[in-house]
């Protein structure tokens, strides 16, 4: 999927839900399949704000790597995410959510190598997961919202308006992410991008605690060959008969 420019996004009219009925939209997805990119620019056009589920699990886990404790350690890493204060700053421009900790703001940290190697093990434990899906039920209680996430159709927002579930082969995703790293002037190869999606997909299935799947209401979207602006088309139709 190619990116648009903002002078397209802005170019772009709103759209309206049916009745105009505020909606809370979950789109789920696996590693680099594009739910954030399409969430953002779907919560644009609505004028809705957007959440970045996965910035909240990389958060708790910069934090539990601050303190240098192991990622495996479940007990630390429970108490910790039971007792780390997390402020999450919606997306309501576009700009990306970001995140502080106990009050300083670590979302430039999020991305980091550490980070990626670590998030999928921290993000097993039902302590952490209770401790965040808690917060983004809150937040989806406060405002319409889209919700990106691996759980948010299945544990989050079981009874979302709409569920869209995006998939693409895992090649496709390894050379989106890598042209992404390439753009940020990250040096990393295509095989080391390929292999840390791998891994987190399997972790992030294989889990006891709400594993990646889709809901059984949601619609799957294969985004293998299709456009960014395709793939958004294919999402504005759903938001037209959401129910
Ligand atoms: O979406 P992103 O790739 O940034 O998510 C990072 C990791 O956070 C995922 O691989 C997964 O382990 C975890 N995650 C999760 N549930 C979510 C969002 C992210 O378990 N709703």
């Amino acid at each position: 999927m190619g990116e648009r420019t903002a002078a397209q996004t802005t170019a772009d009219e709103h759209i309206r839900p049916p009745d105009n009925r505020p909606l809370r939209i979950a789109v789920d997805g696996s590693a680099a399949s594009g739910k954030s990119t399409i969430g953002r620019r779907l919560a644009e056009r609505l004028g809705y704000a957007f959440l970045d589920t996965g910035v909240m699990y990389r958060a708790v886990t910069h934090a539990a790597l601050e303190r240098e404790l192991s990622p495996e350690d479940s007990a630390a890493i429970a108490e910790l995410a039971q007792t780390l204060t997390i402020d999450v700053s919606l997306d309501c421009d576009g700009s990306g959510t970001r995140i502080a900790i106990d009050g300083s703001d670590v979302t430039s940290h999020l991305r980091s190598q550490p980070v990626e190697d670590a998030v999928s093990i921290v993000s097993r434990f039902v302590a952490v997961r209770d401790a965040l899906v808690s917060r983004q039920r809150e937040i989806a209680e406060q405002q319409p919202i889209v919700m990106a996430g691996r759980d948010i159709g299945t544990v989050v927002l079981p009874d979302a308006d709409l569920k869209v579930y995006l998939d693409a082969s895992i090649e496709e995703r390894a050379r989106r992410r890598y042209a992404d790293f390439q753009a940020a002037g990250d040096e990393v190869s295509q095989e080391i991008v390929l292999e840390d999606i791998r891994r987190r997909d399997r972790i992030d299935s294989e889990r006891e605690v709400s594993p990646l799947r889709p809901a059984d209401d949601a619609v799957i979207i294969d985004t293998d060959g299709l456009s960014l602006d395709e793939v958004m088309a294919r999402v504005i139709g759903l938001v037209g008969s959401a129910e």
